[in-house]
């Protein structure tokens, strides 16, 4: 059997996913059962502009090992991939190769633009599509999908003309966010808000025909150019005789009223407040309820303008502010400057403050659309957020405070609205520019120039991808999904629009589940961004590591935040290695052997094998049956089959966490430390016999049983070694696959048999655990040198518990090289002997004269008692020390505490020992 000595990720990482990609493992089609159930996950569209993170890195381990497992189990699966067409960000993208050519995109004009970014995307976009083969995802690429195709371009126009005919899609003028760097409107989930320290001018403004002046506190001073009226609550004192006075705004030579409005906290400044209607979303509120005129001061570039007044017009917004308090100081209107945090909006993107602007643009009415996704949640449940907790409360009060859609942005690289204007200003809103001219019965028609937010063709991704409006026979078979696999910064921009759209159009839930990944934080519980460079790049963590180490540790992060910890990731590719060495073992042992699962189905006359109850005899191996399996072949299978039952549950429940750990303790404890201990004699004769053929095989049966359980998760390293099983072939693959070539990935998960879990096998298995540990922990502890042979005595009041020490005695000698095992009911040991309790009040001594020297280990070992006392003084001057116990992180207090408790437990032990030597 040729197989490297150690194992080599990067060798496997290159073979098999071409290999699998080209022979079609990836599509639905592989699987031939007509019958068979349906698994479908689309993926969240990552940007065509974007490289692999973390973030996707996490949410396609999850959706990889759920896709694995559900096609070994025998479903038909599509994971469905592609790409979003990203707005901003790819416009963005070429704007800036653009201006290295001294150019912007208005020198290339709309057409040669777009012909740009497409040009841009065949050359540099899709890096991430790369990333994903190396990353082992298992999606169909045959179906990849991108936002701007054509048919799914012809979606979002049959979309917008059926919400536009149902009045869900209208046209307005309405103050929207505008991001005056980009030059576009952004949706409220576009901008950051965040707390600044700011300062609060508090301005006067003269009362006509009386020498009182009402003050008003703003943060922003130069919007009262484009005041146009005070409002006071209508319950405020201090104001009531002046609701209905005319004030006079200074620096313009424009009146305007005082009114009253229940909107103004009379907490806030000084209880009166100017009203701005074209440049504050508030104030553009109640412009509407009382038909203020609204007076546009600031204008797309955030200049002046010349409704300023001619002073103004032109400057930048900051400019202006400073001019405006220079003349209200000179005209000794300004009261006082306050220092005030208050919250500022910025471009997500760029970082620049939001200009709040009055600009006609698209509105998607959200009030129907949101009713039909809450009625899915309180009548079907659907979606089932995973954890329910938070995330069903947040993401149905979110619904319920749902306000119209900006969905026009001024953009060039996206889906260019579907209406036309004609010279009469009649709006025709169409599926093409022919149906818009038949309709309007002229073809002098112009385009609306603006495109649609991004997020519009991402709400439609769960069927637009599989062909709808036709009904094809993908959308039949993969609508709904099973599954949606997303970070919580996207329910709403993206899970409640889909969900929404989904119940519009296709009359169900786009998914039945939304799995909810927690975040992965840098090594300080940061969250990882380009502009803090504290990201952590998968790919270098892939290079390092192998893709299934990393797999491993993303696999397990589940839905809560954890710090990015590389030792986690290194751990993993020491497992990678322990499964390379122990199968390496196996195969090297493996002539005359043949993966065959009927070596794991025990028998009746098995499962009870004679045995010893007299005292054994070192070397002696009766007790087991010449071939049959023996009392460890027993519990390994139990132990398999139990390993599979809760692995299959965990998946099923979402416990990624958990399935990782019980498949890495089943492997690494069971199979590797005791079954491969346990069965080495058998499988390493000499002499070919049956036994040693049926040894071999049993071993390699269970190891290729472990490597199925593991490939969802370490899909490299499972087929790598797979290949190389004796006896694994086409018989192997999952019924449904019957056709297809032998390949771990189709090789039928194992479901685990409850009838084959052996609880009995378990216990006395453990009992012989426990007692080879306690012996081996003594070894080690009294420095017993390893070729030294060692006497054991047990006393056992409980008799199962002899018989099952009295039948595993070949075992046990051999593992803890015993020149004796004397087994009675009562431990009768000499003085100078180390001891241990056993499980089921047993007991073991193992006699020391003769081993070791005595002065020397009592010596040795009150050095350690020394060492361990002074560490304790140590850790007990800080625990005195105030400060420390109040500063230091409460984890760090508690790592104390628990030192100095296990130094307490060691010390008596030692002391018991040192008196035992005596
Ligand atoms: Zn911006």
């Amino acid at each position: 059997m040729d197989i490297p000595k150690q194992y080599d990720p990067k060798q496997a990482e290159l073979h098999h996913y071409e290999r699998w990609e080209t022979a079609g493992y990836f599509a639905p089609e592989i699987n031939k059962d007509p019958n068979a159930p349906v698994f479908t996950i689309v993926i969240p569209p990552p940007n065509v502009t974007g490289s692999l993170h973390m973030g996707h890195a996490l949410q396609h381990t999850i959706m990889d090992v759920m896709t694995r497992h559900k096609r070994m189990t025998g479903y038909r699966t599509l994971w469905l991939p592609g790409m979003d067409h990203a707005g901003i960000s790819t416009q963005l993208m070429v704007n800036r190769e653009l201006k290295k050519e001294g150019k912007n995109r208005h020198d290339l004009g709309r057409e040669k633009f777009v012909e740009r970014v497409w040009k841009w995307k065949a050359d540099s976009g899709g890096q991430i599509t790369v990333q994903m083969r190396r990353e082992g995802a298992s999606v169909d690429w045959s179906r990849e999908r991108f936002t701007m195709d054509e048919d799914l371009s012809r979606a979002v126009r049959e979309v917008f003309v059926r919400l536009y005919e149902d009045g869900m899609i209208y046209r307005g003028n309405r103050i929207v966010n505008w991001c005056p760097q980009d030059q576009t409107v952004l949706s409220d989930l576009e901008v950051d808000k965040a707390p600044q320290a700011g300062k609060l001018f508090y301005l006067q403004y003269p009362v006509k025909g009386s020498d009182r002046r009402i003050t008003v506190a703003t943060t922003r001073p130069e919007t009262m150019l484009g005041d146009t009226a005070i409002a006071v609550n209508p319950n405020d004192e201090r104001f009531r005789d002046l609701v209905g006075a005319i004030v006079e705004l200074p620096l313009t030579n424009r009146d305007i009223p005082v009114i009253a409005d229940e909107y103004v906290d009379m907490e806030f400044g000084t209880g009166a407040v100017k009203i701005t209607p074209a440049h504050d979303p508030n104030d553009y509120e109640m412009g509407l309820r009382h038909k203020l005129p609204e007076v546009v001061v600031i204008d797309q570039f955030a200049k002046m303008t010349k409704d300023a007044g001619d002073r103004f017009a032109g400057l930048d917004r900051y400019k202006a502010r400073e001019k405006v308090v220079e003349e209200f100081e000179q005209l000794g209107l300004l009261e006082k400057v306050v220092d005030y945090e208050f919250s500022i909006s910025r471009c997500e993107r760029c970082k620049t403050v939001i200009e709040p602007l009055i600009s006609t643009q698209w509105f998607m009415r959200m009030d129907q659309l949101r009713d039909l996704a809450l009625e899915l949640m309180s009548e079907k449940h659907k979606p089932a957020f995973v954890p329910e907790v938070p995330y069903e409360r947040i993401y149905t009060n979110w619904l319920e405070n749902l306000r119209d859609w900006t969905i026009s942005r001024q953009l060039w690289w996206g889906h260019q609205i579907p209406a036309w204007y004609a010279k009469n200003g009649e709006v025709i809103v169409a599926r093409s520019e022919a149906e818009a001219r038949a309709k309007a019965g002229t073809s002098d028609l112009t385009q609306d120039q603006d495109v649609l937010d991004t997020w519009f063709s991402s709400a439609l991704w769960p069927f637009s991808t599989l062909g709808w409006p036709n009904i094809t026979p993908d959308l039949k078979t993969f609508y709904p999904s099973s599954v949606l696999v997303t970070a919580r910064d996207i329910i709403f921009l993206w899970v409640s629009r889909m969900v929404m759209m989904g119940a519009k159009f296709m009359g169900r839930e786009p998914f039945d589940d939304v799995f909810i990944t927690g975040t992965i934080l840098d090594s300080q519980g940061q969250r990882m961004s380009k502009t803090k460079m504290n990201g952590v790049d998968p790919v270098e963590v892939f290079d390092k590591y192998g893709v299934d180490a990393t797999r491993l540790t993303l696999a397990q992060v589940g839905t809560t935040d954890i710090r990015w910890n590389e030792k986690q990731v290194e751990s993993y590719r020491n497992f990678a290695n322990k499964i390379w060495n122990a199968a390496r073992f196996c195969l090297l042992n493996s002539d005359g052997a043949s993966v065959d699962p009927s070596f794991l189905v025990v028998g009746p006359q098995a499962l009870t094998p004679a045995r010893v109850t007299t005292q054994a005899q070192v070397g002696n191996t009766a007790g087991e049956d010449a071939c049959g399996p023996s009392i460890h072949d027993r519990w390994i299978i139990s132990r398999l089959n139990k390993t599979a039952v809760s692995v299959n549950q965990a998946l099923v429940e979402y416990q990624f966490h958990e399935a990782v750990q019980t498949l890495y303790h089943f492997f690494w404890d069971d199979f590797c430390d005791w079954y491969i201990e346990l069965t080495k004699n058998d499988v390493t004769a000499e002499e070919a016999s049956e036994q040693r053929d049926m040894a071999r095989s049993r071993l390699i049966t269970v190891l290729e049983q472990a490597l199925r359980l593991l490939h969802p998760f370490m899909p490299y390293i499972t087929e790598e070694l797979w290949q190389r099983l004796p006896g694994v072939g086409k018989q192997s693959l999952h019924p449904a696959y019957a056709d297809a070539e032998p390949t771990i990935m189709l090789a039928a998960y194992p479901a685990g048999d409850t009838s084959l879990i052996d609880e009995e096998a378990e216990w006395e298995m453990q009992a012989t655990i426990d007692l080879i540990s306690r012996v081996r922990n003594i070894r080690s502890e009294m420095n017993i040198k390893p070729g030294e042979r060692v006497r054991i005595l047990v006393g056992a009041p409980d008799e199962r518990l002899r018989n099952v020490y009295n039948s595993a005695v070949a075992q046990i000698s051999r593992l803890v090289r015993a020149s004796e095992i004397s087994i009675s009911d009562r431990l009768e040991a000499p003085r100078a002997s180390a001891r241990a309790v056993l499980v089921g009040g047993a007991e073991l001594a193992v006699p020391l004269e003769g081993l070791i020297d005595f002065d020397q280990e009592r010596q040795r070992l009150r050095r350690e008692q020394e060492k361990l006392q002074s560490e304790a003084t140590k850790l007990e001057a800080q625990l005195q020390n105030s400060s420390f116990v109040e500063r230091a992180p409460a984890e760090r207090v508690a790592e104390v505490r628990n030192r100095i408790a296990d130094i307490a437990q060691r010390t008596s032990q030692l002391q018991q020992t040192i008196e035992n030597l005596q």
